[in-house]
């Protein structure tokens, strides 16, 4: 079974994919990760600078960007890594957040993170939370879910995350950066960010985490 879950930044999807696909006992894939391991991976070999991407250097050197997760034990959590090294700290970073929406806009880097996305789906029960989950990588997924809630709401919530794990946040460039990247993802020609037509919308503005656990959990039916 493939339940998708897309939506808008920092509307909380990956914390509802994460809690479902325990309960669940599926496998769960944060693309997003996958993106920002891509954009790690242009910043750290300078083929992304002010912005812009050197697309040419980055075909040829897309091959050697390996991206895979393994659990943490001490946060029972899967962390991201790039080519061997443990990356998870590093691509929740402000200065990854800012590049990731540019990187995420080209078709071949699309093309590569999607085969990849596929084929974790292909043999397991799987809860994929991104932005073209329903649309694209997974068209026939048995439920589908589209989770958003206002830029403020969203803001104030990565703000108190980013204030309870690294001690400091600045909630205006928050506020800038998911807007800028709703925009980004939303209006790109390869895949953009939409609700499919036979996704349940949830608005999670009002709503708990616990909330919106057990509202996803009653749409679903094993
Ligand atoms: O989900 P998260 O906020 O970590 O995603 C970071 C960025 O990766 C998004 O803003 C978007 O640009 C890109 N992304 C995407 N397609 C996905 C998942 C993420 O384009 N399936």
């Amino acid at each position: 079974m493939i339940i998708a879950i897309d939506g808008h930044s920092s509307c909380g999807k990956s914390t509802i994919a994460k809690s479902l696909a325990k309960r669940l006992g599926f496998t769960y894939v944060d693309t997003g990760a996958m993106y920002r391991a891509v954009t790690l991976f242009c910043q750290q070999n300078n083929l992304i600078q002010n912005g812009v991407v050197d697309e040419e250097n980055l075909a040829k050197r897309i091959g050697e960007v390996s991206i895979s997760f393994a659990l943490n034990n001490s946060t029972q959590l899967q962390d991201t890594y790039l080519n061997g090294i443990n990356v998870e700290k590093q691509i929740r970073s402000m200065e990854v957040a800012h590049d990731v929406s540019t990187v995420s806009k080209i078709a071949f880097v699309r093309k590569a993170m999607v085969e990849k996305q596929q084929e974790y789906g292909k043999n397991a029960n799987v809860v994929m939370d991104g932005r073209d989950i329903g649309t694209v990588v997974f068209p026939n997924a048995d439920y589908k879910f589209f989770v958003t809630a206002s830029p403020e709401i969203r803001a104030k919530r990565r703000y108190d995350e980013l204030m309870e794990k690294e001690g400091k946040a600045n909630f205006d460039e928050i506020l800038e950066n998911l807007k800028q990247r709703d925009l980004i993802d939303s209006t790109r020609k390869e895949s953009p960010l939409r609700q499919a037509d036979d996704a349940i919308l949830v608005d999670t503005s009002n709503m708990t985490r616990e909330g919106q656990l057990e509202w996803i959990l009653s749409k679903i039916q094993l």
